[in-house]
């Protein structure tokens, strides 16, 4: 049971355009509604339509002018990484990784480590994303309580991966079971790293992964330098190539090596502002979308620097047109918006529950005011969603049925006191 379950109903009336994006329920690849309404009820989509009658207990939202669609997946993230925003700006992948993120993990105690994911799940959230996929690194357990807390806190839904080295795998499957398994918008997924002198790690992560049933989460060939380590052959030779396998960035990777990570059903995650930030280069991304890879866009943590998945859209359209020469490049802006949502969903498996507004999935919607200056006026509503789309249009996010985003404030938080608690936690980790 959910624990959303006592939420009562609450009808959206009159959307402008309700994006679906399930072609089944409404016009085009992304399901697009005029004047439609979504009903709610106890965390679950019911109803999709026209003129809908509610219950007579329902709490109705007059969303007249505005949009409606599904909340964003972010399907790579380090929410963590807020505590190392800004730092190490001109510095590519091993040398950011040195002296921000091998630098600040250590440092990290329960209390700040609070401080920092509660920060960055609220960004993400008044930014329209609901689910997020967490590649968390290897802690201690009171400090990944701690995570746990936060992310629970903030009303996110999430996936969290968790990783740990060999000698201390027990604590990957105490920390999913005890920690994020008990919560009801939790998933549990395992994180590994894979290298040519230790194929017996990434074997033994794929081994737990399989046993408990869930998603092996690894970064894959993300610099040049990865290129050392054959990390493909590690993968088939360690049999951690499956449907259930996901992989972040891809980038520097051969025709040959895309064939065997399409041929093993495997999904990808495009991180294109990480990617631009730390320049590593540009994810490959049509030639996955040729072969039918599912597909997930991820903001990638402190490498990206905020939660924006708007921002990160306009990024992944924009990348690949500039790189192509060709302004009809994939990902469109339809295609994007379809990667940031039901992209998303399908990469991490979680295509029933989420990712689009069809009746019997779980209530992670969004409404958006296109009646703003920087929005405004109405011409293509989808290709303006990618290309003028901010975290300040998102007026109300609502996660599994519960309204976490109200006339454009956060319920529940105060974000002064969640900037203080990063700051004061930032002053203890860079003394
Ligand atoms: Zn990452």
């Amino acid at each position: 049971m959910s624990a959303s379950a006592h939420v009562g109903a609450t009808l959206l009336r009159d959307a402008a355009l309700v994006l679906t994006m399930d072609p089944a329920l409404g016009e085009g690849p992304l399901g697009g509604l005029e004047h439609a309404d979504v009903l709610m009820e106890s965390g679950t989509i019911t109803e999709v339509g026209a003129a809908l009658r509610p219950p007579p207990d329902a709490k109705v939202v007059d969303v007249g002018g505005r949009l409606v669609l599904p909340g964003f997946v972010d399907a790579h993230t380090h929410l963590w990484q807020s505590a190392i925003r800004g730092r190490g700006s001109t510095l590519g992948f091993y040398g950011w990784f040195g002296a921000c993120v091998w630098t600040a993990v250590p440092r990290i105690g329960p209390e700040d480590m609070y401080h920092f994911v509660r920060l960055s799940a609220a960004d993400t959230l008044q930014s329209g994303t609901t689910t997020v996929v967490d590649w968390v690194p290897a802690l201690d357990y009171p400090v990944s309580e701690a995570y746990v807390e936060a992310v629970a806190d903030s009303g996110l839904r999430f996936a969290y991966a968790a990783y740990q080295e060999l000698p201390d795998i027990e604590l990957v499957s105490k920390v999913l079971r005890d920690l994020v398994e008990s919560h009801a918008l939790g998933t549990a997924q395992v994180a590994t790293c894979v290298t040519r002198e230790e194929p017996e790690r990434v074997r033994a992560h794929a081994e737990l992964a399989r046993e408990l049933g869930v998603v092996l989460n690894l970064h894959l060939l993300e610099d040049p330098t990865d290129r050392l380590d054959d990390p493909v052959s590690v993968l088939v030779e360690s049999d951690a190539l499956h449907p259930n396998t996901l992989l972040n960035h891809v980038i520097h990777v051969t025709e040959a090596e895309l064939d065997t990570l399409a041929g093993n059903g495997a999904a990808v995650v495009h991180c294109p502002l990480s990617n631009m930030r730390l320049g590593t280069g540009v994810m490959p991304v049509e030639k996955m979308h040729r072969r039918g890879m599912r597909i997930g866009l991820g903001q990638d943590g402190g490498a990206n620097d905020s939660g924006d998945m708007f921002a990160s859209m306009k990024a992944a359209v924009g990348l690949h047109r500039a790189v192509s020469l060709n302004a009809s490049a994939y990902p469109d802006p339809e295609q994007v918006l379809y990667m940031a949502t039901m992209g998303g969903a399908r990469a991490i498996g979680e295509s029933e529950r989420i990712g689009s507004i069809t009746p019997g999935k779980r209530a992670d919607v969004i409404v958006v005011e296109p009646r703003a200056l920087n929005f405004a006026p109405r011409g293509d509503w989808t290709a303006q969603l990618v290309f003028n789309g901010r975290p300040e249009n998102v007026t109300d996010v609502f996660v599994d049925g519960v309204r976490r985003k109200r006339g454009g404030e956060l319920t529940g938080t105060d974000p002064a006191r969640l900037v203080a608690g990063a700051e004061a936690a930032a002053r203890r980790v860079w003394l």
